[in-house]
C-alpha cells in the first residue's frame, strides 16, 4: 500500500548574487567566488569580497577535492520531505581551495 504522499523538499531562492553557483551546480560544477583585486576566494557567493570588500570578484571551477574535517549522521529527519533519505551522511569538508563548506555525502554511504 503506498504510503501518503511526502511534504516537497524545499529548494533554493536563487538570486542575482547565487544565481552562477546554481546553474554551475546544475551543470555537474562547483564554482566558488575568486576576487580579482586579492585573488581570496570565498563561497557561499557574496556581491563583495569578505577580505577587501571588492566588488570585482569572478567565478572559478573548484577542483572538486577536499578532506572530510567532520561529519555526523541524520537518522531522523527534521524535516519529513527527508524520511526516505535517512540516514544521511551530513559532512563538514575543507576543499583543496582552502574553503570550508558543508554537503552531504552521496554514493555508497549507508
Ligand atoms: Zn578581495
Amino acid at each position: 500500500m503506498a504510503e501518503a504522499s511526502l511534504p516537497k523538499k524545499s529548494l533554493p531562492k536563487i538570486n542575482k548574487v547565487d544565481e552562477p553557483y546554481w546553474k554551475g551546480a546544475a551543470a555537474g560544477k562547483l564554482l566558488l567566488q575568486k576576487c580579482k583585486a586579492c585573488g581570496k576566494l570565498q563561497f557561499f557567493p557574496r556581491v563583495v569580497c569578505v577580505d577587501c570588500f571588492s566588488g570585482d570578484i569572478e567565478w572559478i571551477e573548484a577542483k572538486g577535492t577536499g578532506k572530510v574535517h567532520t561529519f555526523s549522521w541524520v537518522r531522523v529527519p527534521r524535516n519529513p520531505a527527508f524520511k526516505e533519505d535517512v540516514p544521511i551522511c551530513y559532512i563538514n569538508v575543507i576543499l583543496d581551495e582552502g574553503i570550508i563548506m558543508e554537503s552531504r555525502l552521496v554514493g555508497d554511504s549507508k
